[in-house]
């Protein structure tokens, strides 16, 4: 017989989680204004509501945090932060801040202005965010095959090349500061980048003369594609990959609190020393000191440690199969989900699970809410809520893909909690017809609204 899967840890450490009734849910949830962000997390059974930061340290992370260097200036967490980012990523210099879209909010104050744009592969929202609130565009350059949800391309995520060289010819150099390429891409369902287009993208950029920033927080996860996908790449190691793979980047931002495992944290690495320079001033403005910016010292060696523990192939397959395993039992029960599987979520497609909704009445956020009803399972929106609204024209904007993303965070649940998330979306699944209305804004910020809106019912 062939031996079965199974994870490469075991558990030293356990956590209880509440259950409740399906009664106090429908009451909590219309409390929290039908916005799962205003739940409390003991009102929640099973929190997919991100990967970020929720996962588990291993006993060698929680070991660094007792030997952090608290020192102001220098101190000895720094350099190990420093060591691993060069010996993993290859970046010469880097600075540390809080996480990753404070890393965003420096590069980003160092390198675009009004008027700029930014093509990429769909922009995670808080880069969007940084991009648009400095009066500058991002522009969408990922493959048609990522927005339909059946095709089984290996590398969803992928720049269309086409497209990013019809944005390359249309503006100035000066008007295009940097090429943002997200890997793996969140926005389009965890989808990975392959290596042949990273280096396209690079080749390409090199010749019209602008730089390429990785916005990296699953690089790991999608270096773990790479080996699993790409020929040429199957029998590297991923920290060969990883290594290949930022060869192609003259800057990065990292939301430590994904592939590095730690609850907190973030950082720039950069390869040209006077964009460092120049980065520095607004880090110290914002983060802290170049050798803190945000980050405490027992913080930076966890980080440091969990850099060398995320890239190893045994810790990422016993992640990725994970996700695969509930998405797997989503495809044979005949929900709709974005596939291939991704790294780090499944994405199910709402539109196609509700198809008598309109896109007005908001349809992942309505699953979304049908789903912690059913089973106090807390996943997220990924469609009109998140889209936002144009900054020019204040329309919303519809994205082709409503999505509601189940993250699993890293270390965190057991596969029988996948069995039970998967038969509480499956009950839904089943009473879909039932579902006959959604949702409207109450009240929205006017940036970055899924955070903080209120919706009502609509009878
Ligand atoms: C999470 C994330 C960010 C922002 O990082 P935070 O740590 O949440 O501030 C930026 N880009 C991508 C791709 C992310 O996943």
């Amino acid at each position: 017989m062939n031996l079965p899967f199974a994870e490469s840890y075991k558990i030293k450490m356990v956590e209880p989680i509440k259950k409740s009734t399906r009664n106090q849910r429908i009451q909590w949830i219309k409390d929290a204004r039908y916005n799962l962000f205003k739940l409390n997390s003991d009102q929640v059974f099973i929190d997919l509501l991100t990967d970020s930061g929720t996962g588990a340290m291993s006993d060698r992370q929680w070991s660094e945090l007792m030997l952090g260097d608290e020192s102001y200036a220098g101190a000895s967490s720094y350099f190990k932060m420093k060591n691993a980012i060069k010996s993993i990523l290859g970046f010469d210099y880097f600075l540390p801040t809080h996480q990753g879209r404070a890393a965003e909010n420096v590069l980003f104050s160092t390198l675009i202005k009004e008027g700029d744009v930014v093509p990429g592969n769909s922009h995670f929202d808080t880069t969007k965010g940084h991009i648009e609130f400095r009066k500058a565009h991002a522009i969408d350059c990922t493959i048609d095959e990522a927005f339909e949800t059946t095709n089984l391309h290996p590398f969803k995520g992928n720049i269309d090349l086409n497209k990013l060289e019809q944005v390359l010819k249309s503006y100035p150099k000066e008007k295009i500061p940097c090429i943002v390429v997200t890997v793996t891409c969140n926005s389009s369902g965890g989808q990975p980048v392959s290596m042949q287009n990273l280096k396209d993208v690079k080749a390409m950029a090199t010749r019209y003369g602008i730089p390429v920033v990785f916005d990296s927080a699953r690089f790991a996860e999608n270096a773990y594609f790479i080996k699993l996908r790409e020929e040429a790449y199957k029998e590297k190691t991923i920290k060969e990959i990883v290594w290949d793979m930022f060869a192609n980047a003259d800057m990065m931002t990292m939301s430590s609190k994904k592939d590095a495992i730690v609850n907190m944290g973030g950082f720039i690495g950069f390869k040209n020393e006077e964009t460092f320079k120049n980065a520095t001033v607004f880090n110290i403005m914002f983060e802290g000191y170049i050798t803190y910016g945000g980050m405490s010292g027992r913080d930076m060696n966890a980080l440091a440690q969990g850099l060398y523990e995320g890239t190893e192939f045994d810790y990422l397959e016993s992640r990725i199969k994970q996700i695969e395993y509930l998405g797997q039992q989503l495809i044979a029960a005949g929900v709709p989900i974005q596939m291939p599987v991704g790294g780090h979520a499944v994405f199910v497609d709402a539109t196609k699970f509700l198809p008598h909704l309109p896109k007005e009445e908001l349809v992942a956020q309505t699953l979304a809410i049908e789903l912690y009803i059913e089973g106090g399972v807390r996943g997220v929106e990924i469609g009109t809520l998140l889209a936002d609204r144009d900054p020019d024209t204040r329309e919303n904007r519809y994205p082709t893909l409503e999505l509601l993303r189940l993250a699993i965070p890293r270390r965190v649940y057991t596969n029988n909690h996948m069995d039970y998330v998967a038969a509480a979306l499956i009950n839904v699944y089943n009473r879909r017809n039932d579902i006959r209305k959604g949702y409207r804004i109450t009240y929205e910020a006017p940036i970055m609204r899924h955070f903080t809106v209120e919706l009502e019912k609509i009878y």
